[in-house]
């Protein structure tokens, strides 16, 4: 018997993994489709990382308003659901003078805006707190309210959160045809699957024109931005204390140098509009971009310790503001398109802003008897002191065996990730999750161990375990 869904969520970006956490709350149904072989596959993946104070948006637009009220909400749900974040503030620095008035214009769009806390910085204040900074520098903008956070664990959480709450993740559904017929919407994936709902919510990111377009109602083109970036190892990590910004262009917030909250030192990105909404391409004039404005705001950065390159697309939009509204022309049909930055600061303003268009929409909404808006620590192994760690690997043995040695990850924690919601079903989803293969080996130890486990937990053979999903397969037949 087909399932008739309250509400269909295209996408398992942040965004719509934080909103099927929102309407998790509610007695309803909700499904969310995802081409891919895991949730946070998209820009998701690949961003920088910063909770925005929010003082660079336009007033008065979506962007700014999401971006304040996203501030607090998402440092509480981090909270709820065990993602890790540190408040560490961020920095805009100025250069020159003509920089400086544009700092100084920050701090007022930031006051309009309702960004609290801001301060200005003279270049002997700013040093103060950042001795490894540019001494070129004269003046700069401190805003307390800013973060760091890793992106996809806050959207595997949030979607994990949301499944335990009853919410359905179908993955490798890749949405073909949208059709609505009878009051309900008849999704239909390439392969054939089918799935109805009587909402259906695009959230299906630089792809969300193409969803708008399948469902009837193209009035925006998304224009793809590729951002790439240089990743260092955590030897560098203290090399600063907060996220530090140039003064932004019209190609958006410029190159930051920022800790991680893994410890790591981010450095990226660019911003050079792409050919494909897939096209999240590394090259050698984006690499020496990175390094040439790095190096401008923090000129000690380490490049020889680079671990890694990746690049992230942005859904941009020529109005440069997010889209977020029911169809005029498909009743029941919600577009949450044209999210790029800070979209992932946003991502739980957005779901409550959505949730009110669903209530415009006459959704009715009734809380649930019992919601638990708290999901168990992934990282409580980690967080043990050495004693704790001894008595528990007592009882649970297989936390005694590491993995990833860079990453100091167990094969406790690996099937922890492969057994809890939204299971790891490839390498890279057991890498996000449990960090075995971020370091400075890159996986090239413990990625056969890894397959192993994925491929006895599910119950298949070594030769069927992929890397990303898609056919990704990573070894053919035994030699
Ligand atoms: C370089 C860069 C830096 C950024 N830095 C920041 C930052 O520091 N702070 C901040 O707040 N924001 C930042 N952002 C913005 C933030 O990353 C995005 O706003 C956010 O990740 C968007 O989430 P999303 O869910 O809308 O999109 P996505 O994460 O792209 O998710 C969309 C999902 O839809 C799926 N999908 C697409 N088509 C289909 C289909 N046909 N069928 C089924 N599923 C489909 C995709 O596979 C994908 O999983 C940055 C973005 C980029 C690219």
């Amino acid at each position: 018997m087909k399932v008739l869904y309250d509400v269909i969520i295209a996408g398992a970006g942040v965004i719509g993994s934080a909103l099927a956490r929102e309407l998790s709350r509610y007695q309803l149904s909700v499904c969310v489709l995802e081409k891919e072989n895991d949730v946070a596959m998209g820009a998701t993946k690949a961003n920088s990382g910063i909770i925005h104070g929010g003082f660079d948006p336009e007033p008065g637009t979506l962007k700014a308003k999401m971006n304040v009220e996203g501030v607090p909400l998402i440092y509480k749900a981090a909270k709820e659901l065990n993602v890790p974040f540190r408040q560490c503030g961020s920095i805009v620095c100025a250069f020159n003078e003509q920089e400086a008035n544009t700092i100084k214009d920050l701090y007022d769009r930031g006051v309009i805006n309702g960004v609290e806390g801001m301060k200005l910085l003279n270049k002997e204040e700013v040093l103060a707190i950042e001795p490894a900074l540019s001494a070129n520098i004269c003046l700069a903008l401190l805003i307390p309210s800013a973060g760091i956070i890793c992106p996809y664990k806050l959207a595997i959480a949030a979607m994990g959160n949301a499944m335990d709450n009853g919410a359905t993740l179908i993955r490798n559904f890749n949405i073909d045809k949208v059709i609505r017929n009878d009051g309900a919407f008849e999704i239909t994936s390439v392969d054939g699957k089918t799935v109805e709902g009587k909402f259906f919510i695009n959230c299906a990111g630089a792809h969300s024109d193409v969803i708008a377009d399948k469902a009837g109602d193209k009035f925006f083109t998304i224009i793809p931005r590729n951002g790439e970036y240089l990743l260092l190892d955590k030897t560098e990590g203290a090399t600063v204390h907060h996220t530090i910004f140039q003064v932004p262009g019209p190609e958006g917030k410029g190159v930051l140098v920022s800790p991680t909250v893994d410890g790591n030192l981010l450095t990226g990105p660019t911003a050079e509009v792409s050919c494909s909404p897939d096209a999240n391409i590394i090259t050698q004039a984006g690499i020496s971009k990175v390094v040439n404005q790095a190096r401008k705001s923090v000129p000690g950065v380490n490049f020889r310790q680079t671990i890694t390159s990746f690049a992230g697309i942005r859904a941009s939009e020529k109005n440069s503001d997010f889209i977020i509204k029911a169809s005029d022309s498909v009743a029941g049909l919600i577009h949450v398109a044209a999210i790029d930055s800070p979209g992932l600061t946003s991502c739980f303003a957005i779901a409550q802003y959505v949730i009110n268009i669903l209530k415009d929409n006459n959704l009715t909404l009734t809380e649930k008897e019992y919601w638990n808006p708290v999901r168990e620590n992934t990282e409580a192994f980690r967080e043990m002191s050495y004693e704790q760690k001894d008595e528990y690997i007592k009882e649970h043995p297989e936390y005694g065996k590491i993995v990833c040695r860079c990453e100091g990850v167990s094969e406790g924690e690996i099937l922890d990730a492969i057994k809890r919601n939204p299971r790891a079903l490839d390498v890279d989803s057991v890498k996000r999750r449990t960090r075995a293969g971020m370091g400075r080996c890159q996986a090239g130890f413990c990625m056969p161990y890894v397959m192993e486990l994925i491929a006895r937990e599910n119950n298949v053979a070594l030769e069927e375990v992929t890397k990303k999903g898609n056919g990704s397969y990573i070894v053919t037949g035994r030699i």
